[in-house]
């Protein structure tokens, strides 16, 4: 019983942001708290997840929904039954005039499992269109594809967190937690306090990278050959682990022959990174009892962000690491739900559970859960960008949620511009979004403290996000929404669209039941009483999977394969006219697109816009001073903003973060060049040449 002087206690609920989840308090007067309880975090947040909270009650907040009025062109206040009515008939009226597929859907990896599964199948059985994908495939969409690859199963970390610290050795691949999620820096010191060694393979030296007993620094975009070098190493030193080859791999020979073929001196003239280091780095890591490899957006962002990830596959399957204890590969994913987001129906070739849309066996399952007929449901749809590419072409209207793609995707003018092209455009948001304020109707939604709903972190830990603050009158759930808009669009399958989010989870576990992602035995009163539940986990009593692979690997031999690859240059190297490259990434105090971070003063502070990262050496040959405006030029287009000089970075790049909007953006740069495998873009490296202004 709470008595009169006794406060309300504080929700447990974790952060909206990263990966990582944290584990943290919302008290009634939204004041958050980290939660010592939860063994992720152990109360540890960053800035971004201590002021989550302010964007709810912001000035800038949604609290009603706006259309935008044919008379004066600007986005006005309006009722939700007129919005939803104008979003129908936008809808309607395009698939009515072209078909289908001219209606496409952009959800985001924010979104909770509840959310992208509604999306998914509100996308293939309401509007029947085959046009959805979502921003996750801008995030570790390349892991994903390296992991199915080898492993038969994609799961960000097929281990917990907490093995880290525990294992010999950490070669850590473009990835920066300092920055992107500091909590987890914690693992990193942990392994160094046990003895443990930190490699960290990055273009920049980074906060994370100063904690590194070894810093390689490799051109942008030509990690994969720094793989294959190592590669080479372990075989020439007889360090590869045979017996473990020989009884749980397949494909060795052609790996084998691949490494051989990349010499170290050939090597070092490709990356940049001396041969003796190169050798040290084999050293620390094939001499290591136990080590692992991690990768993040650095490897997985390229044209050949696939193959990239299967070279540092490779040298782990080569030394014997994944499926041991301690051991392994695991890709550190990005987005709050960038785990879950990619398992239940939001990508263009997915089906819950983690099923292949194209599988015959998968849609007869999925299709009966949901009580339609197999076929149908559409076929495989476009990625994220050549859906975004198409918009105002043969997609005529896009409904949009929890996605800021003006200022996130890769070439943001031209995506921007087929915004702008569409006949019809809804976004469902917290704030007014860059891409928000094209749209012809925008919806505001609850956020993560004002409504409950399951996310899965980076180690495929099922965990529940509960309701801790009452939203603001005048806004609904994206559930919601999207029950009005079956009930607009397809009456008859309306009830198939619940509101409340346990319902949906029900109805996720039966269409995840038997796939890979299998969350048939997780409930809400399991989630409610522990630390969340690694999935698959098939039984009510299971008790889930932390670590995958230790018996066998998913594929149907139950052997790990290696994948043949050999290096490539980027998509757009440096030439005469555009001489240096670009690499992008995060800030501490800004997340993703920013929509919600720039909203916080205390964020805006630490972080109030963008800028350039360059060499000493670079800028005294262009004759530019700290902090003065520079023009950074790509074969796409031109973005400004200060420099900021640091020995930190390689002479011969430059490093923009990609938070902003507006003559800084980061975005307005990057190729949209894409891996053949995983239709990842290339926003990690593109030619630039950099001007003073
Ligand atoms: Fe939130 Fe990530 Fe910061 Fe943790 S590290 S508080 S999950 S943004």
């Amino acid at each position: 019983t709470v008595t009169a002087s006794e406060p309300p206690a504080p929700t447990a609920t974790h952060c909206p942001y990263c990966a990582l989840q944290c584990g943290m308090r919302v008290a009634p007067d939204a004041t958050v708290s980290g939660r010592e309880d939860f063994p992720v975090n152990r109360g540890a947040l960053c800035g971004k997840g201590q002021s989550a909270a302010e964007v709810l009650s912001s000035r800038v907040r949604l609290t009603g929904p706006l259309v935008r009025s044919a008379t004066t062109g600007r986005l006005e206040p309006a009722g939700w039954d007129e919005a939803l009515d104008t979003i129908a008939a936008g809808l309607d009226r395009a698939r009515t005039a072209h078909g289908p597929d001219a209606n496409a859907v952009f959800g985001g990896g924010g979104l909770t499992n509840e959310k992208a599964y509604a999306l998914g199948k509100f996308a293939r059985t309401v509007l029947r269109t085959s046009q959805i994908d979502y921003n996750g495939r801008f995030c570790m969409s390349s892991a994903a594809a390296a992991g199915q690859l080898a492993f038969g199963l994609d799961r960000g970390l097929p281990f917990p967190l907490e093995d880290i610290p525990r294992t010999g050795c950490v070669l850590l691949v473009g990835s920066n937690p300092a920055e992107t999620m500091p909590p987890a820096l914690r693992y990193l010191t942990e392994l160094k306090a046990n003895g443990g060694t930190l490699i960290v393979v990055d273009p920049r030296r980074t906060r994370t990278a100063e904690l590194a007993d070894l810093h390689l620094a490799p051109r942008p975009g030509t990690d994969l050959a720094l793989a294959l070098g190592m590669l080479h190493l372990v075989v020439a030193q007889g360090r590869a682990d045979e017996a473990y080859i020989r009884e749980r791999t397949s494909g060795w020979e052609g790996a084998r022959a691949a490494a051989m073929a990349h010499w170290p001196e050939y090597v070092e003239r490709v990356t940049g990174v001396p041969v003796p280091r190169l050798r040290e780095a084999v050293d620390l890591f094939a001499g290591a009892g136990e080590a692992m490899v991690l990768t993040a957006r650095g490897p997985e962002q390229q044209a050949k962000g696939t193959d990239t990830v299967s070279a540092w596959i490779n040298l782990a399957l080569a030394t014997g690491r994944p499926g041991r204890p301690h051991s392994g590969y695991g890709c550190l994913t990005g987005q709050g739900n960038g785990q879950g987001g990619r398992e239940h129906g939001q990508k263009a070739d997915q089906l819950p559970g983690y099923r292949k849309l194209a599988d015959p066996a998968a849609r007869a399952h999925v299709a009966g859960v949901w009580g339609v007929d197999p076929d149908s449901l559409p076929g495989p749809g476009r990625s994220a960008y050549e859906l975004l590419d198409a918009l105002g072409g043969d997609i005529r209207a896009l409904l949009l949620m929890g996605s800021n793609p003006v200022v996130s995707a890769p070439r943001a003018a031209h995506v921007e511009q087929r915004l702008r092209s569409l006949d019809f455009l809804a976004v469902a948001d917290v704030v007014l979004s860059e891409t928000a304020e094209l749209a012809d109707v925008v919806l505001p939604v609850t956020q993560w403290a004002e409504e409950t709903g399951t996310v899965t972190n980076l180690e495929g830990r099922v965990l529940l996000r509960r309701r801790a603050l009452t939203p603001p009158d005048g806004v609904r759930s994206d559930l919601e929404v999207l029950r009005e808009l079956a009930a607009r669009l397809a009456p008859d399958l309306e009830k198939g669209f619940p509101a409340d989010p346990e319902e949906v989870f029900g109805e996720l576990r039966r269409a995840s039941a038997g796939g890979p992602a299998d969350y048939a035995g997780i409930s809400y009163e399991r989630l409610a009483q522990g630390d969340g539940v690694f999935w698959p986990c098939p039984e009510p009593d299971g008790a889930g999977t932390p670590r995958l692979f230790l018996d066998r690997f998913a594929h149907e031999d139950g052997r790990a394969r290696f994948v043949p690859v050999t290096h490539r240059p980027a998509a757009e190297e440096p030439d005469a006219e555009y001489p240096v490259h670009l690499t992008t990434g995060r800030v501490v105090a800004q997340y993703q697109s920013g929509a919600q971070t720039r909203r916080v003063d205390e964020l805006n502070r630490a972080a109030p816009g963008p800028f350039v990262e360059l060499h000493p050496r670079l800028a005294a040959r262009l004759g530019v001073a700290e902090g003065e405006d520079v023009a950074v030029v790509s074969r796409r287009g031109r973005a400004v903003a200060p420099a900021r000089l640091t020995p930190g970075i390689r002479p011969d790049t430059v490093f923009m973060p990609f938070h902003w909007p507006g003559p800084g953006r980061a975005n307005t740069l990057t190729n949209p060049a894409l891996d053949p495998t995983s239709r990842m873009p290339e926003f990690k490296v593109c030619a630039v040449r950099v001007e003073r202004v």
